[in-house]
């Protein structure tokens, strides 16, 4: 009987790679995927990663899926935000705690991690991996194959269960040791070292950052909102969704409920759907939102035909385009 691991894989190179150097050590690998709420964009990419992996290298992928918890952690991290709203430190821990209660029930004998010291400022520097590991309650359990030997013996290779000399010293932030290590392997699909996750891009934290401000109890309806169209502030407790695309207008078509305004193209002339949501709606929150959806139609005359869905009531109204300047700053 092999013993196992458990493995965070987060579709990445890093991940992959130590997933494999596991199984060639001998291991039974056992890859948790945790989804998080602002999960992966690169979704088919890391879908193909994790194909190879489970194919070619027969590696088990289970997923676990993080929500509320991992809003939690997102209002009020305790080791704080990265760059942008990425609280990685405590996305860590909390998911290492997760794969500490897998290690038990599974009888496993260590958790694996894809981080390479000195890879990322924030998460990836001693003082945060020790940390990490410390919080996660994995003391000793926990094994990052790419950089092991950066860092003392863990208790299953001081065991000789595995074995040191098959694992690797990598440091820094270049990849070309990772590219050796991937055509060592025969992990032909090179999957992007990050891991995709929305909190580390800009654009989409300030939307989180709008919604701290005017929302702080927020939801998961709410955070699912953010992922999708262009996003309008239109009052303190209101804000307008505009689809982007079909998929996107379908999308909030499924998403309306009977607390929200839903506006569509009054006539045959394209235009998005726009979903206003927020408590206590108001007729000027309506009609503010209508002029920025007359904005965005592809009917480029002075008024705009509507529908205005409210309380399952459609009425057809009109609205003249919003001017440029007012537009942007509702913009988030
Ligand atoms: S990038 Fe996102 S998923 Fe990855 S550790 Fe940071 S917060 Fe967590």
């Amino acid at each position: 009987m092999k013993e196992k691991a458990i493995v965070l894989f987060s579709g990445g190179l890093d991940s992959a790679l130590t997933s494999i150097i596991l199984k060639d050590a001998g291991l039974d690998v056992i890859a948790l995927r945790f989804v998080t709420p602002f999960g992966c964009i690169r979704k088919n990419e890391a879908k193909d990663v994790t194909g190879i992996i489970k194919e070619k290298f027969k590696i088990k992928v289970e997923e676990i899926i993080l929500n509320e918890e991992f809003i939690e952690i997102l209002k009020n991290p305790k080791y704080g935000y990265g760059k942008n709203m990425n609280p990685c430190i405590d996305c860590k821990i909390l998911m290492l705690k997760k794969a500490r209660k897998v290690m038990d029930e599974k009888k496993a004998v260590v958790v694996a991690t894809g981080e390479v010291l000195g890879q990322r400022p924030m998460s990836q520097h001693k003082i945060a991996l020790n940390n990490i590991e410390n919080e996660s309650g994995l003391k000793g359990y926990l094994l990052r194959p790419l950089s092991a030997k950066m860092f003392e013996q863990t208790i299953p290779e001081k065991a000789g269960i595995i074995d040191r000399e098959k694992m690797y010293g990598i440091f820094g932030r270049g990849r070309k040791q990772q590219y050796e290590l991937a055509k060592k392997y025969g992990l032909d699909v090179i999957p992007q070292p990050a891991s995709g996750c929305l909190l580390t891009d800009s654009y989409f934290s300030n939307r989180i950052k709008d919604l701290f401000k005017y929302k702080p109890d927020f939801n998961e309806r709410d955070v699912s909102f953010l992922r999708i169209g262009r996003h309008f502030r239109i009052g303190n407790e209101v804000k307008l969704i505009l689809g982007r695309n079909s998929s996107e207008n379908a999308v909030l078509e499924k998403m309306y409920s009977s607390s929200d305004v839903m506006l569509s193209p009054g006539d045959d002339i394209p235009g998005p759907t726009g979903l206003v949501y927020g408590n206590n709606i108001s007729v000027n929150d309506i009609s503010s939102s209508m002029s920025v959806f007359a904005k965005y139609s592809d009917k480029k005359i002075d008024s705009v035909k509507i529908d205005v869905k409210s309380s399952n009531k459609i009425d057809c109204l009109s609205a003249v385009p919003i001017d440029e300047s007012a537009i942007s700053r509702m913009k988030i």
